[in-house]
């Protein structure tokens, strides 16, 4: 991270959330800018270029879902959204519509500061060439430039898909991604709404990776919505 504090747009009416975000955040050294409306969100979005934007759902203008489709028509910042809204199809819409997090209302503030460090390592990250990195989670090693992925020292050999499936969850550690998301990525776009191809594969990447495929540690289900590889 840079020498100076990390700005955060935050997007939030409510002027008691707004409150405790500000003095959490400013407690941590982030610095902040608000919005209290989608319009303003988009504004502020444009004239402070922040790093991080922490997104309401429910906006007295708009929804904020339209908030973060319309900011991924032009920026990569990434996007956390908080809401009260803690049905799936709000979840797997708000990330489907660009969003990279999501916390349900009422959350804690570790949580909120964990998913940040994610979300913006993951930008830093973004731009680098990730391709000849090795990647790594708890006992999890994958090495791209050899094609090879070992757990706790021992080679895993999986199937192209499977691989594919893996290193797309790894690049995106300890960030959810979207049934849909995935299966456009690993399978390609026609296939988006084919789940069950997904939950096929991903049983038998656990029977591979996971000590106990039946209480999986490292890729874990986020129910209705998608999964997420556990961040080392
Ligand atoms: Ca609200």
């Amino acid at each position: 991270m840079s020498e100076v504090a990390t700005l955060v747009l935050v997007v939030e009416d409510e002027a008691q959330m707004l409150r405790f975000l500000r003095n959490a955040l400013s407690a941590q050294g982030y610095r902040v800018v608000e919005a209290e409306t989608a319009r303003e969100a988009l504004v502020a979005a444009t004239t402070y270029n922040p790093e991080l934007v922490l997104l309401d759902l429910g906006l007295p203008d708009g929804d904020g879902i339209e908030v973060a489709r319309q900011l991924r028509g032009w920026s990569r910042v990434p996007v956390i959204v908080i809401s009260a809204r803690g049905r799936e199809d709000d979840k797997v819409a708000a990330l489907d519509a660009g969003a990279d997090d999501y916390l349900t209302k009422p959350f804690g503030v570790q949580e909120l500061l964990a998913r940040m460090r994610v979300a913006l390592r993951h930008a830093a990250l973004a731009g680098t060439d990730s391709t000849s990195t090795v990647l790594t989670s708890g006992p999890l090693r994958i090495d791209q430039a050899r094609r090879e992925v070992s757990l706790e020292g021992r080679e895993v050999h999986l199937t192209p898909i499977e691989y594919r499936l893996l290193v797309l969850l790894a690049k995106n550690a300890g960030k959810v991604l979207t049934h849909r998301q995935i299966l456009k990525e690993v399978w390609g776009p026609p296939y988006a709404s084919q789940t069950h191809y997904l939950r096929v594969f991903m049983a038998q990447l656990r029977r591979k990776v996971e000590p106990d495929p039946a209480r999986p540690r490292l890729l874990v289900t986020e129910p209705g919505v998608g999964y997420r590889l556990k961040d080392s």
